[in-house]
Formats: structure tokens, C-alpha cells, sequence
């Protein structure tokens, strides 16, 4: 018999009960170090105090009043995220998908209003991850999510990574921008190189198209920038993000300058939660903490930390990793053939560590920003006893 929840998940046979900065409890008082952080969410850690009280405090005065109405917690947010990104306005979603969902309706409205409705056409890059909706699907072109959902939708065209040729040759009349993720999350922790990023910026200009950044993995202090476009030396027109921008709450965003955002006139778009009182809570909270003076300098340190930890297991254990890639605390090791990334993250968890497979053949590691040094040599050390455990029960 089906169970009450529907079988879309392979899930491991764990249930938490509570958690603390980077540390999660099952209910028979097991500890693990979770360097998953709920897929890139948990930001600021579980249960971070400030984050907790923000919430409690919002839920018994009020949650919700819907988008008929002045929300003064989203003009606090959206000035915010202004003040300190490219971004000129903002408008609040819930999930990753549906900022990049409106990012791509931005693009198509902003081409619409200075009179060329033809151009609807987005390109994306190979390996790319941006949500589950038939649309975003479409936009990633990943076939193993793709299956059984029939038809694309259309005005997604897919070019190679990292490759330029490819890109220009896409780019025809009926192009309307360029949609990457600065680092690839779920396709493999891959980073696209400054250079890279530099020219999708240069072409987006030269041939009057959009440049829009999924940042929905990257962003939030993640990279130990406030967005990872900051490392590149260019601004994009548009940025969607949302996982550590909620810190668990559910809250995407979707911003951009004002050209772009000029043609999202009165009834243009809509959410009926986007920005509800209670999600502006929490997201003031986050940027509260990871806007503090020194926090990113911090995510910054732990990361060399974990980086050069994560080399070092590589080069000592040839036979599992084939290295260690990433920037900031978005790091994954890529696997050897024959060695699975599932199976690795397994016997992580056996050990005590929570990681996150990624495409690639990558165990990905993305601790909430306020890991420990404590913390990374004890998941250091976990990696290292796993990786030697892996390489005993092969020879
Ligand atoms: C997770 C993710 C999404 C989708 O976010 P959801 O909140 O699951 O809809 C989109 N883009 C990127 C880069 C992501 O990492």
C-alpha cells in the first residue's frame, strides 16, 4: 500500500527532533554535525536565538494580511537587500522556483515593454538546477527530471558550460536574456570562472539582452559575499534567491534594476503568502545576523578551514576523491568512478555527518554559515575515518 506520503523521495531512515547552530538530534539523543543545513537553509544554524524570537514574536502578533495591503516588514527587507546589492526593488515569493520563475517573466515583460514581444527566449547552461515547475524544468533540461512530464515548455535554449562559442551561436531575434547560477549547486558544485561570467555580461550587453543570476544556492553569505556575483566584478539585471534568505522559513526574491523592474506594473504578478508578515520576520532576522559587522570575513575564514581540509582528504585518499572543489561554504568532493557519492554520503551519516549528494558524482558540503572551527575538524576528521573506511572495504 502507498504510503500517506507520497514515495517522491529516497529518504534515508532518519527523523530529527531539534537542532542547535550546526548540530541536529534524532529523538533517541543522537547527535550529528549537519553540513547539509537542510540543502543550503539552515544559514544562520537551527534554532539560532535571534532567528527564533524574530519568529515567535511576529506569529502572536500577525502572520499574514496578504498583498492588498502596506507590508512594512517587506519595505524593511526589500530596502535592505537594495542598499547593500545592484538590486533597485524586490519582489517577495516563497520558494527558489518561483523567484526564478518570475526572474524569467521579467525578462520576457521587460523585452515586451520596449517593443519586442518576440524576444521570450531564455538561455541556460548545461547542468544547470533551477526548480521543479514545468517551466524551470524546461530551463535546467536535466532529462532525469524532466521524464514523463511530457512536452517542454517551450523558450528555454540549453548551451554547454563554460562555453562561449556555443552561447553566441544560441542567441538569435528571439532571445531575451541569459539565465546562469554563479557556482552550479545541485549540477556538481561547479563554478563559472570570472572571465566566464565577465563575457556572459559583455555578450547580454552587446546584444541588448538580460543577464540573470539564480542565486538561490549562492546567495544569503554563502559564498562569503553577501551574493557571489560580488566575486565577479559585474552585476547581473536580475537575481532570484531564496534557501538561507528565510533561514527555514519558506521566502524567495526575486530583484533587479529598474529598467527591468519598471515593467512589472499594478497586476502584473502576484503571490498570495510572498512576503506575508511572519516570512518578513524572519528574512529581516537572517540579514540582521548575516549583515553584522565581521560575519562574512567569519564564513570567509571557515571556509579556508573546510577547503583546505577537504583537499587535503582528497590528496590522501586518490583511490575515493578525485578533489576538492567550490568556494566559500558551498565545497563538494568529487567521487572516483566507482565510487558512488550516494554511498559515500551513507557512510558519512553512519559516522555521525550529514552531507548532500550533488550531480557530478559530488558529496556536497554546505554548512550553515555559522559553523564552527570546532565543527569543521570534527567533520574533518568523520571525512577522513569515512574516507579510510571506503578505501579498506575496497582493497
Ligand atoms: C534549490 C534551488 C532552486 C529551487 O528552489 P526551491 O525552493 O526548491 O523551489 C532553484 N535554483 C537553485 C540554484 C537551487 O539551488
Amino acid at each position: 500500500m502507498i504510503p500517506a506520503v507520497m514515495p517522491t523521495y529516497a529518504r534515508y531512515d532518519l527523523a530529527f527532533d531539534h537542532g542547535e547552530g550546526a548540530h541536529l538530534w534524532d529523538a533517541e539523543g543522537r547527535r550529528y554535525l549537519d553540513f547539509g543545513a537542510g540543502i543550503a537553509v539552515a544559514s544562520v544554524g537551527h534554532c539560532h536565538p535571534h532567528l527564533v524570537e524574530a519568529i515567535r514574536d511576529q506569529a502572536g502578533r500577525l502572520m499574514h494580511t496578504s498583498n492588498l495591503y502596506n507590508i512594512p516588514g517587506q519595505e524593511k527587507l526589500a530596502q535592505r537587500l537594495v542598499d547593500n546589492t545592484f538590486a533597485d526593488a524586490v519582489f517577495f515569493n516563497n520558494s527558489g522556483n518561483e523567484a526564478v520563475e518570475m526572474g524569467v517573466k521579467m525578462m520576457r515583460r521587460y523585452h515586451y515593454a520596449n517593443g519586442h514581444p518576440e524576444r521570450y527566449r531564455v538561455i541556460t547552461v548545461s547542468g544547470a538546477f533551477h526548480g521543479r515547475s514545468l517551466a524551470m524544468l524546461s530551463a535546467g533540461k536535466q532529462e532525469k527530471h524532466l521524464k514523463g512530464f511530457g512536452p517542454e515548455v517551450d523558450g528555454f535554449d540549453q548551451v554547454a558550460f563554460d562555453n562561449l562559442n556555443e552561447l553566441r551561436a544560441a542567441i538569435g531575434p528571439e532571445t531575451a536574456g541569459i539565465l546562469v547560477e554563479p557556482i552550479q549547486g545541485e549540477g556538481g558544485i561547479r563554478p563559472m570562472s570570472k572571465e566566464y561570467l565577465k563575457s556572459l555580461r559583455k555578450i547580454a550587453d552587446e546584444f541588448g539582452l538580460l543577464l540573470m543570476f539564480d542565486e538561490v544556492q549562492t546567495g544569503v553569505g554563502r559564498t562569503g559575499k553577501l551574493y557571489a556575483y560580488e566575486w565577479s566584478g559585474i552585476t547581473p539585471d536580475i537575481l532570484a534567491t531564496a534557501k538561507g534568505i528565510g533561514g527555514g522559513f519558506p521566502l524567495g526574491a526575486t530583484m533587479a534594476t529598474e529598467k527591468v523592474a519598471e515593467a512589472m506594473t499594478a497586476g502584473s504578478h502576484g503571490s498570495t503568502y510572498g512576503g506575508n508578515p511572519l516570512a518578513m520576520a524572519a528574512g529581516n532576522a537572517v540579514l540582521d545576523i548575516v549583515l553584522a559587522p565581521g560575519f562574512l570575513d567569519g564564513v570567509q575564514k571557515a571556509a579556508d578551514q573546510l577547503k583546505s581540509g577537504l583537499d587535503e582528504i582528497a590528496r590522501k585518499h586518490p583511490s575515493v576523491f578525485e578533489g576538492a572543489r567550490g568556494t566559500g561554504l558551498i565545497l563538494g568532493l568529487k567521487c572516483v568512478d566507482g565510487v558512488t557519492n550516494g554511498d559515500v554520503v551513507k557512510a558519512l551519516i553512519g559516522n555521525g555527518l550529514l552531507s548532500v549528494p550533488a550531480g557530478d558524482n559530488v558529496v556536497r558540503f554546505v554548512p550553515p554559515l555559522v559553523v564552527t572551527a570546532e565543527d569543521i575538524s570534527e567533520a574533518l576528521s568523520i571525512i577522513e575515518k569515512t574516507s579510510s573506511e571506503i578505501e579498506q572495504s575496497a582493497a
